[in-house]
């Protein structure tokens, strides 16, 4: 095996590893491994996949992190089976985010896991042109969650898909009108048994049927069931 580190991947890996903080998590897409920064001149290998291309994916790491002067603490890790199918892989992998997603923290150091998600509130930022592959352009929304930090009261905006990642199924897929109301994205069991006992949903477009509001799109087209505040 051959592997030469050169300045250009040396200036690569200062700047990344330097703008990651500490108890940070780097877990390059697809290598099978999980890093963690211990401080500034030590990670620590947290997962590894058992299987020989991770193992030489983290030879060429280790050298890369040695030549910037980084340490890597080994022999604790969490040593794990390779995916068998393409459903495991897909699953493994939003697991594998779902984990690294509760190491974050804001910058304060607060950890955002253990904030109050449920008090999140999706915003709509703005419309954007985006190209399509037909090469036509296509007008889609934006959208955050805004949070307060409850430790340094600072304002949080996270992207949909990381707060998806955070707080998981259930609480992105509710959306609060703004009459106060709060609407829940029934599953298909649960539908099914609103059928059966006549009870009625809601089925929510683009824009609220109560209130006209502006729907996030991950919401539109679900059929929804209002959740009052007894059940919470
Ligand atoms: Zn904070």
């Amino acid at each position: 095996m051959t592997f030469e580190v050169n300045e250009e991947m040396k200036n690569w890996a200062r700047e990344h590893f330097g703008s990651i903080g500490i108890g940070g998590i780097w877990s390059p897409d697809g290598a099978g491994l999980t890093y963690q920064k211990l401080d500034d001149n030590t990670w620590k290998l947290v997962k590894r996949m058992n299987h020989p291309d991770v193992m030489e994916n983290h030879a060429r790491f280790a050298t890369l992190m040695m030549a910037v002067g980084i340490n890597i603490a080994e022999g604790e890790q969490v040593d794990y089976e390779p995916p068998t199918n393409p459903e495991q892989a897909y699953v493994m992998e939003q697991q594998h985010k779902m984990e690294i997603a509760q190491t974050w923290t804001h910058d304060c150091g607060k950890r955002i896991c253990e904030m109050a998600l449920d008090e999140a509130v999706a915003y709509f930022v703005s419309e954007q042109e985006v190209l399509m592959e037909s090469g036509d352009t296509d007008t889609i929304e934006v959208w955050a969650y805004k949070m307060q930090c409850p430790e340094c009261d600072g304002e949080i905006n996270m992207d949909p898909d990381d707060y998806h990642l955070l707080a998981g199924d259930d609480l992105f897929m509710q959306f609060v009108d703004s009459d106060g109301t709060k609407l829940q994205a029934m599953t298909r069991r649960q539908m099914i048994e609103t059928a059966d006992t006549n009870e009625l949903g809601v089925l929510v477009g683009s824009c609220s049927p109560n209130t006209g509001a502006k729907v996030p799109p991950w919401m539109w087209g679900t059929y929804c069931r209002i959740i009052g505040d007894e059940e919470e």
